[in-house]
């Protein structure tokens, strides 16, 4: 028995926040049954992954020991935790467990993937539900955060208990969901905890975390001061800020109207599962046009600007025949994610354009964070008197800080970033394995370094030359090259046509090329770019991407 370890191993939201995924393991080295908590993704963005739809954590480790998987836990319906159930179940292949709304939610992902709902099991709150998963007995510990029934895990192993908080905040009065239950967390503690894996979110914010609650007057103030329409956004899944944005809005004589498929499709997940039972009447937005404009409130999609969600549309132009004008107020009733922010900024601007008044939480009262800030963090860590901390669900700069956070709380704390295994027996890295990212690209699965994104970004930043070259039977040129180019200027230097300039330079090499370089289409492929890149580089200061096609007849 004493050979068993009791590992943790961090796949992804652990140096980075997004796409969660982590393993803990229990038995002889090597043969170590596993659980799996959370499978989440992170969103693309322009600069580093263009043109891919969805990016994943690398389960390659995971996969190659698909056989000792024991099951998968999602702690809270968010897309970093849940987002790549459906996309990746096949792998892992493992019953996911969930609680209801969470479990309602990834239902929709897998049949949404042609799997049967069936694969996803509800489970119901510790202490009265728990599940035994191999080696390991688990409970969903209801915590607040910002999406109902989130849960941090409570894990009995052989060597103890673990607690892995999932996301979290504490809030005693969270509107829509559980509060924060000290004295169910004290239970938890009780026997004593092995390890606290905690979020870090928010581990730079120094004052303690705001409440819901606080939020749902400045709203309804802001809603009865404004002369005309108010249109609102928010995360769909933060039913409960949906949820007071609403009632503000009713209290403050407005009829709500509900715009984008995701701000829909939430509500009706939190009503099926009976987590929302008091959600003020809404109008369609055929009705909604017939509403004066300061008795309505648009509640839509796309607090982070996506380009596709209702508040885009509406800075574009109009959705579903409802337009904004002078004297209409839109609320970012949330923050922006850092990465996001020149979507924000350009819809922001396409509204002041259109003479409408833009309130984001800058000033800090129309939105609080789901996440714990350093005091609550410090809380968590009294609460869990654990004999290790180990934060995950941060950049790097955050996990560093937790560590620092809790060494000062006399707890001693272990930086474990993707890819490092620690034993928590003994509290140290053991192993280490490399990690990576895995892009959806359109309906391909490819992997961060397979280099495809890589050559998109050097077509997208050099442009790119065709050269296509006919041999015939004799090993000789028939004719000149001819170039096609993409994303290059018609002209060079001095106004030559910049294709034209490249056909004679590569004619003219042509003519010098030996009879060995033109029966070799290794060479004549090699030579031709470089004549192509050096000869764009002399016309327009730039070293354009080539592909040489070399024809032979015979
Ligand atoms: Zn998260
Ligand atoms: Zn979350």
């Amino acid at each position: 028995m004493s050979s068993d370890r009791l590992i943790y191993l961090p796949l992804g939201g652990a140096g980075e926040i997004g796409m969660n995924c982590y393993v803990y393991g229990y038995g002889p080295e090597g043969k170590e049954r596993l659980i799996v908590v959370d499978l989440g993704v992170t969103f693309p963005d322009m600069d580093t992954t263009p043109g891919v739809d969805l990016i994943f954590p690398d389960i390659s480790w995971l996969e190659a020991r698909k056989d000792r998987i024991e099951g998968i836990f999602i702690t809270h319906a968010h897309e970093d935790h849940v987002g790549a159930v459906g996309h990746y179940w096949e792998k892992l292949g493992a019953p996911i467990h969930a609680r209801a709304f969470t479990a309602n939610i990834a239902r929709r992902k897998m049949s949404e993937h042609g799997y049967s709902e069936s694969t996803v099991r509800t489970v119901g709150a510790w202490p009265e539900d728990s599940i035994t998963a191999g080696p390991f007995t688990l409970g969903f510990v209801p915590i607040s955060h910002s999406i109902p029934e989130s849960s941090g895990l409570v894990i009995d192993t052989p060597k103890g208990r673990l607690v892995h908080t999932g996301d979290f905040k504490i809030d005693e009065t969270p509107g829509v969901g559980e509060p924060f239950d000290r004295a169910l967390w004290a239970q938890v503690a009780e026997p004593g905890v092995k390890a606290l894996i905690c979020d870090s979110t928010n581990v730079f914010s120094h004052h303690a975390g705001r409440s819901e609650a606080s939020v749902g007057p400045e709203i309804e103030k802001l809603m009865t001061e404004q002369p005309g329409m108010v249109v609102a956004t928010t995360f769909a899944s933060n039913i409960s800020r949906v949820r007071t944005i609403a009632q503000a809005g009713v209290a403050a004589g407005r009829s709500v109207c509900l715009l984008g498929r995701a701000m829909r499709r939430m509500i009706e997940a939190a009503v099926e599962t009976g987590i929302l039972d008091d959600f003020p009447s809404v109008v369609s937005p055929e009705e909604a046009k017939d509403i004066p404009r300061e008795n309505l409130l648009l509640l839509v999609t796309g607090s982070q600007g996506e380009r596709r969600a209702a508040s885009a549309q509406l800075a574009n132009g109009k959705y579903m025949g409802l337009r904004m004008k002078e004297g209409d107020t839109f609320l970012f009733s949330s923050k922006t994610i850092p990465g996001n922010e020149r979507g924000v900024i350009r819809i922001m601007n396409q509204f002041s354009e259109m003479g409408v008044d833009v309130i984001d939480d800058s000033a800090d009262r129309y939105h609080v964070s789901g996440h714990a800030n350093r005091p609550d963090l410090k809380a968590m860590h009294e609460i869990c008197h654990p004999e290790l901390v180990i934060p995950m669900h941060g950049e790097h700069r955050h996990l560093r800080e937790q560590v620092k956070l809790a060494g000062e709380g006399g707890y001693p704390g272990v930086l474990a970033v993707n890819g490092t295994m620690v034993d928590l027996a003994v509290g140290k890295p053991v192993e280490f394995f490399e990690t990576g990212r895995v892009y959806l690209d359109g309906r391909a699965q490819v992997g961060q370094f397979d280099g495809i994104v890589r050559d998109r970004i050097r077509m997208a930043l050099n442009g790119h030359v065709t050269v296509t070259l006919v041999i015939d039977e004799q090993s000789e040129p028939l004719g000149d090259p001819w170039c096609d180019l993409m994303g290059l200027p018609e002209m060079g230097r001095n106004g030559a046509d910049l294709a034209e300039t490249l056909e004679s330079a590569l004619g003219s090499w042509l003519q010098r090329a030996d009879a060995k370089v033109l029966r070799d289409d290794a060479v004549l492929e090699k030579d031709l770019r470089t004549v192509t890149r050096r000869t764009t580089e002399n016309e327009i200061g730039k070293k354009p991407e080539v592909t040489v096609v070399v024809s032979r007849l015979s």
